[in-house]
C-alpha cells in the first residue's frame, strides 16, 4: 500500500464504487447539506435525514455491505472500509447517513443474523430500506467499559417481559424508531443459576413506559445521543433477540469486526486534516512572507503527521485483508483501534498548532476535527481496553 491523500484502488468494482460516493458527496449531498444550512453545529432532526437515508438507498449505497438479498453488494470487509474511509474524509456532516451509520444497517450491524421472520419484516427490513431508524442501547451511567454491571433488569411477565432501567448515550436515539437494548435477567441464568445473564430486546420507542430524554451533548458538539428510559415497559416475547440469555453474546458481537470497522471512518477524518494542513501551509506565509511549509520545523510536523497515517492505514488495511481471507484478527483489531485512535489524536493536535488561532476558532474545520476524533480514543472502547485485549492475545501467543 502507498501513501496517498486520494488514494487509488486496483480493483475495478471498488474503483467504481469508490468514484460514484465521492460524486455523490461532493455534489449532490453537498448541495443539499448547503441548501438546508446544514452545518458540523446545526442540530439535525429526522426530516434532515431520512431524505439522505432513501436516496443513498435508491444509488445503491444504504446497506451496501449486505447480502443481495437485503439489497445490498455483499460486500468484503476492505471495500466496505474503503467506502468509509471516503465518507470521513469528505467533511459532510451527514456522510453518516450514506452507508446507515446513523441509525440505519451499520447501526444494527450483525442484529439481522439473528433476527426472526417477525422481527425482520417489522424492524430490521424496513431499517434497511431506510424507512425505520435504531439506536443501539447498552450503556448505563455506572456501566461503561464493564458493561456487565449494568442494572436495567428484564422480568418475565406473561407472553414478555417487563423492562426498567435507565441507558445514557444512545447514538442515534433522536431519530430513532426502536431501540436494540441489552438487559439483565431478574432471575439470572434461570435454573438456579447464580451467574448473571443477559438478553437484548427490540423495544419500540413509543411503548407506554418507554421515554427518549435528550442525552448529553458530547465534546463534538453533536446532538444525536439520547437516553432511553423504561419504567416496567412491556415487550412482547417476539420481541427478544435470539435465546434468552444470549444478549451480550449478540450485543458484543463481531466485536473485533465492529472494532476494525470503526477505524476507517477515523482514518478519514484524519487524511481530511492533514489535507487541510497541507494546504494551510502552502498558502500561510509567516516571516518573510515564506509559505509555512518553507519553515523546516513546519516540514517536520508535517513529515510525522503523514508518516502515522500511513502508518495507521497500512496497518488497518492488513488485518482488514486478513480478515476478509478469514483470519482471526482479534489482536490485530485491539492494535488498530488503539494506534488509529492515538495516532489520529496526535495528528490532530499538530494540525490544530499549525492552524494557529484558526484552529482554535469554533467554525474551523480542524477544531471541528480535532474534537470529534479526540472522542475516539474513549468511543467503541477506550484505549486502555484495547490495551487490555492486546496483552491478553500477546499471552496466548507465547
Ligand atoms: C459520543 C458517544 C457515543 C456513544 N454511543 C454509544 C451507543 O450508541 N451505545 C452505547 O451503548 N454506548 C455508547 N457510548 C458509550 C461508550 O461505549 C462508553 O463511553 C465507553 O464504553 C466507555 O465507558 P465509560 O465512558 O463509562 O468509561 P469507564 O468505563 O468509566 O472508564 C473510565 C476510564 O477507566 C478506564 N478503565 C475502565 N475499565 C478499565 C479496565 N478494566 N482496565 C483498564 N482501564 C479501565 C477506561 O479506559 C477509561 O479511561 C457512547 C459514548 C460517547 C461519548
Amino acid at each position: 500500500m502507498t501513501f496517498s491523500l486520494r488514494p487509488t484502488y486496483d480493483e475495478p468494482r471498488l474503483a467504481g464504487l469508490v468514484a460514484a460516493l465521492r460524486d455523490y458527496l461532493d455534489g449532490e449531498l453537498a448541495d443539499y447539506e448547503r441548501e438546508r444550512g446544514i452545518t458540523h453545529t446545526s442540530r439535525l432532526t429526522r426530516a434532515d435525514l431520512e431524505p439522505v437515508w432513501r436516496r443513498s438507498r435508491e444509488l445503491g449505497f444504504y446497506g451496501i455491505h449486505l447480502p443481495e438479498e437485503f439489497g445490498g453488494q455483499a460486500l468484503s470487509y476492505t471495500e466496505l472500509a474503503a467506502l468509509k474511509e471516503e465518507i470521513g474524509a469528505s467533511g459532510r456532516v451527514l456522510g453518516h447517513c450514506v452507508l446507515g451509520d446513523m441509525g440505519g444497517p451499520l447501526r444494527a450491524g450483525d442484529i439481522l443474523r439473528h433476527a426472526t421472520e417477525h422481527q425482520l419484516d417489522k424492524y430490521l427490513l424496513p431499517l434497511v430500506r431506510g424507512e425505520r431508524a435504531c439506536c443501539f442501547s447498552l450503556t448505563e451511567a455506572d456501566a461503561g467499559s464493564d458493561v456487565r454491571s449494568m442494572r436495567t433488569t428484564a422480568v418475565r411477565d406473561g407472553d414478555g417481559y417487563r423492562i426498567t432501567g435507565h441507558k445514557v448515550f444512545s447514538s442515534a436515539g433522536p431519530f430513532a424508531d426502536f431501540a436494540i437494548v441489552v438487559a439483565r435477567m431478574a432471575d439470572g441464568g434461570g435454573d438456579g443459576d447464580t451467574k448473571p445473564s443477559f438478553s437484548a430486546f427490540l423495544i419500540d420507542l413509543d411503548s407506554p413506559g418507554c421515554r427518549v430524554l435528550d442525552g448529553a451533548t458530547p465534546m463534538s458538539g453533536e446532538h444525536i445521543e439520547s437516553d432511553i428510559v423504561l419504567q416496567d415497559c412491556f415487550v412482547p416475547a417476539a420481541n427478544l433477540l435470539g435465546q434468552e440469555g444470549e444478549g451480550m453474546r449478540i450485543a458484543l458481537g463481531r466485536v473485533t469486526t465492529n472494532r476494525l470497522l470503526h477505524c476507517p471512518t477515523v482514518l478519514g477524518a484524519t487524511r481530511r486534516a492533514l489535507d487541510l494542513t497541507l494546504d494551510r501551509t502552502r498558502h500561510r506565509k509567516v516571516a518573510g512572507g515564506q509559505p509555512l511549509l518553507a519553515l523546516q520545523s513546519i516540514q517536520h510536523k508535517v513529515a510525522d503527521m503523514a508518516t502515522e497515517f500511513y502508518a495507521a492505514r497500512s496497518m488497518t488495511y492488513a488485518a482488514l485483508a486478513a480478515l476478509d481471507s478469514g483470519a482471526d484478527v482479534r489482536t490485530e483489531a485491539f492494535m488498530c483501534k488503539l494506534f488509529v485512535a492515538e495516532s489520529a489524536f496526535r495528528i490532530l493536535d499538530e494540525a490544530v498548532q499549525i492552524h494557529g488561532k484558526e484552529g482554535l476558532t469554533q467554525g474551523n474545520e480542524v477544531e471541528y476535527l480535532f474534537r470529534k476524533v479526540r472522542m475516539f480514543r474513549v468511543l467503541t472502547g477506550t484505549s486502555e481496553i484495547q490495551k487490555n485485549g492486546i496483552a491478553k492475545g500477546l499471552a496466548f501467543l507465547t
